[in-house]
């Protein structure tokens, strides 16, 4: 390629509004154009790294023995709403009407397109196992688009979906598809964890993700200083104190506390630390009032609210809920909860006792609040939020709080569709069976700019070679002079003839604009050839992602890129 030809036009500057360094990068880079928020068009540049990054992943796909299929974009609302999600999407999903007046969607995944079609096609055990996937654009309507690429409202993925006879079917799956995203991961060069992770709503049971270690990620995940254990903040767990023992129990009295409805202010008020004072936060579950009791220093982890009262949508009581069922905001406890009410704590609390809690009335609270004597508890669960410094639920050890990038996560759904769907095969025996199914996501958009967060330095991106949109440039500094283009075009050309795919600069611009743009852009190998070079009869080289600079005899300067090539990172 030319680079007098190329359609890409850097930047000196990045736009105001690109916050983080993958988002400056690529749009300086000429990788990337905004067309609106959360859109991009892919220049030239940017479609040949994510081509790439597609490559690595079709070759490790097809290697696992799934197999490649396309399925539409525009899908219809049925399947959603019998499974569910067209609700707790919500407006997520990007909704639209055809000129019949029929609800259609933009598929932000696609289990509800793939399982009725499997289970159309392939009725019988022994078309089992089956695994499908495909690399496709995705939509999901972001509240907030930002940082370019890592939270974009179109994006490529790669999905795919597996069905099984049985459970042990789906799990040797699993495993196929969890080492090869380690293969795909390796191969992209990313430094990368895998957590146990928190279904969302794709719903569920053992799922893991793959996550981009990145200083701006907004992925939190917690790991032990042990190693032991790794897991998605919405997952993860930290171990619970043991029960408090049977001794004094306070009565339980009721103190004014005027103005003073959070946690900090009573603490103050009373003095007496946060943990000792009881949390009651109040959701509605489709209908029901659900009481969630955490240890005053403690958030609740709305995600595993979510998910201990699945399939029923949840959401935090707003002022109406709380004027409709007469509960004063600030001052909630579980003293009282109507008989139709569930009261739902976290295990921790079995930690405590003779609790400062809400009195259920305005400017007061009580102490002394006690597990069953003063109020019941329904049912017992891990609803908290870890902290830094949680003990680790494995080895007791310190639990770190990190920030990454999820590039992959991976599912065993079990009977989550199938069911819902009617999708059935006939098992050996003769009986109808829902087939037992997983998926597994990466984002390949969303690698890009993984890696573009962890491959820069202040002159632009350093690509791993994997991933990198040409393999070298060909720089010559003196354009005026002919037997330095005539030199350069001869190496462009040797380069061709070695399999590398390189770009000739051969712009009429100055050596440093060159240069810039070389670093800028991150081609992992750079052939530098000057009036100097004729002179002495050598060219000069450089490794972008190490800075390592050498020189060869021009006659031999294309065999050394290749060379160079091959030990970079
Ligand atoms: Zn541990």
């Amino acid at each position: 390629m030319r680079a007098s030809k190329l359609f890409a036009r850097t930047l000196r500057e990045a736009p105001a509004e690109a916050e983080v360094a993958s988002h400056q990068l690529l749009l300086r880079a000429a990788y990337i154009r905004k067309l609106m928020a959360g859109v991009y068009t892919w220049l030239p540049l940017g479609l040949r790294t994510l081509r790439r990054v597609e490559a690595i992943i079709r070759e490790e796909m097809d290697a696992s023995g799934a197999q490649e299929l396309r399925m539409p974009i525009v899908l219809p609302a049925e399947p959603w709403k019998i499974t569910g999600r067209w609700q707790t999407y919500g407006q997520e999903m990007f909704k639209l009407k055809d000129r019949h007046d029929r609800e259609l969607g933009l598929g932000p995944t696609q289990e509800e397109v793939v399982t009725p079609l499997v289970a159309g096609e392939f009725g019988s055990y022994r078309d089992l196992p089956v695994n499908l996937y495909q690399i496709e654009w995705k939509y999901r309507d972001e509240l907030r688009p930002r940082f370019g690429l890592l939270r974009g409202r179109e994006f490529l993925m790669k999905d795919a979906y597996s069905f099984d006879r049985d459970v042990d079917g789906l799990r040797s799956s699993y495993r196929t598809m969890f080492e090869a995203y380690e293969r795909v991961f390796g191969r992209c060069g990313l430094d990368y964890r895998i957590v146990e992770a928190d279904p969302g709503s794709i719903g569920g049971d053992v799922n893991h993700e793959f996550m981009a270690l990145a200083a701006v990620g907004e992925d939190l995940f917690v790991s032990c200083e042990n190693g032991d254990y790794a897991a998605d903040v919405e997952a993860a767990q930290a171990s619970t104190p043991e029960p408090a023992p049977p001794g004094d129990r306070e009565e339980m009295v009721e103190i004014f506390t005027p103005g003073r409805p959070g946690i900090q202010d009573v603490a103050e008020l009373l003095g007496r630390p946060a943990p000792d004072l009881l949390k009651c936060m109040l959701y509605d579950a489709g209908g029901r009032t659900v009481a969630v009791l955490v240890p005053g220093d403690r958030e609740v982890n709305q995600n595993k609210v979510a998910r201990a009262l699945w399939p029923a949508p949840v959401r935090l009581f707003d002022d109406a809920d709380f004027a409709a069922h007469g509960f004063v905001k600030g001052y909630v406890g579980p003293q009282k909860m109507s008989e139709d009410a569930l009261v739902l704590a976290d295990r921790s609390v079995r930690g405590g006792a003779n609790w400062v809690t809400g009195a259920n009335r305005i400017d007061h609270h009580v102490t002394g609040a006690n597990v069953e004597r003063d109020f019941r508890v329904d049912r017992w669960e891990d609803v908290m939020r870890v902290n830094e410094g949680d003990s680790c639920p494995r080895c007791g050890g310190r639990l770190h709080i990190g920030r990454s990038i999820v590039v992959g996560h991976i599912y065993q759904l079990g009977t989550r569709y199938s069911k819902p769907l009617k999708a059935t095969f006939v098992d050996e025996d003769g009986t109808e069976q829902p087939y037992q199914m997983g998926c597994y996501g990466i984002g390949l958009s969303r690698i890009v700019a993984a890696a573009a967060e962890q491959f820069n330095d202040e002159a632009g991106l350093r690509w791993p070679k994997a991933l990198a949109p040409y393999d070298a440039v060909v720089i010559p500094t003196n354009m005026d002079q002919a037997a330095v283009v005539e030199t350069a075009e001869r190496l462009y050309g040797e380069l061709a003839e070695l399999d590398i795919d390189a770009v000739i600069d051969d712009r009429e611009v100055t050596a440093g604009v060159k240069f810039a743009d070389a670093d800028l852009i991150g081609y992992p190998v750079q052939i530098v050839v000057g009036k100097r070079s004729l002179q002495s009869g050598t060219a000069d080289l450089k490794v972008r992602s190490t800075g390592q600079r050498s020189h060869a005899p021009l006659a031999q300067a294309a065999r050394a890129a290749v060379d160079l090539l091959a030990g970079a990172p």
